[in-house]
């Protein structure tokens, strides 16, 4: 059993479709468990500052939980979870900790989606990859990922190499950051996400690469499966590949979470 806990919702100003539909395609599917897990709303900016295409502004965030929570008392199946994808940002895990603590959350997935206030997935911005030396992004961009997981915040790390999301690679996969990033992830106690967006990005696998997964698995992080779906047609989106992915990087399980506590099931 896989669980989709990745999923958007069109108040995040990016995603399409509505929950039922989402809900409705992973009935088709037969999935049993499944989590919305909406962009947060730009904490760290001034309202003036927040980008609406980019996630939900901060009144909508109480609908956002209220919908979610409702749907989960409507459907039996699938099991429904509350989660959110909260951004990273260091010098505001003050913020986001008092934000994360008012919502009865299941899981909270961590992501680095800026560097030094670079949206670097953001197709907008690609262009600033030309000025950049890849060796030091890779560089910055894992410390960051390795100071997200020992934040303490989160239950997950989402997409663990999103870094590559438009075919942007080093000439030679950077072991040793996997490794690291691994340990950080092992010693902080969080789990890392198998995310299949990047099948349908430039970077045309998922995230994280498979040696990054098999060094997860050697310093036993636990792993989560997500779809990252912005549409309804995306629940599940290249799970069959995702399930031969985890078995051949070792793992024989997957977490689930309930009020932020973890549990494992077979896959
Ligand atoms: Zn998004
Ligand atoms: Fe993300
Ligand atoms: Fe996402
Ligand atoms: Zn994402």
């Amino acid at each position: 059993m896989m669980p989709d806990y990745h999923w958007h919702t069109a108040r995040c100003g990016h995603a399409s479709g509505s929950m039922s539909e989402y809900i409705m395609e992973a009935q088709r599917q037969g999935l049993i468990e499944v989590g919305f897990a909406d962009h947060i709303p730009m904490y760290w900016l001034p309202e003036e500052g927040r980008n609406p295409g980019l996630a939900m502004a901060d009144e909508e965030f109480p609908f956002y939980v209220q919908r979610v929570l409702s749907l989960r008392e409507t459907t039996p199946v699938p099991e429904i979870r509350l989660g959110v994808e909260a951004d990273f940002i260091p010098g505001s895990e003050g913020d986001l900790k008092s934000i994360l603590s008012t919502y009865p959350f299941d899981y909270v997935i961590g992501s680095v989606h800026y560097i030094d206030g670079w949206g670097y997935d953001n197709p907008d911005l690609m262009h600033e990859y030309e000025q950049r030396n890849l060796d030091e992004l890779y560089a910055l961009y894992f410390e960051q990922l390795c100071a997200a997981a020992k934040s303490g915040l989160f239950d997950i790390i989402a997409h663990p190499d999103l870094i590559k999301k438009f075919g942007h690679r080093l000439a030679k996969p950077p072991l040793d950051l996997y490794r690291e990033a691994a340990l950080a992830f092992a010693e902080a106690g969080v789990c890392v996400e198998l995310n299949t967006a990047g099948l349908r990005m430039a970077a045309a696998e998922m995230y994280p690469a498979r040696e990054f997964l098999v060094e997860c698995r050697k310093k036993g992080v636990p792993v989560t499966t997500g779809s990252d779906a912005h549409q309804p047609e995306q629940v599940g989106w290249g799970f069959r590949l995702a399930l031969e992915l985890l078995k051949d990087a070792g793992y024989s399980e997957v977490a689930l979470f309930r009020e932020r506590n973890r549990t494992f099931t077979r896959i």
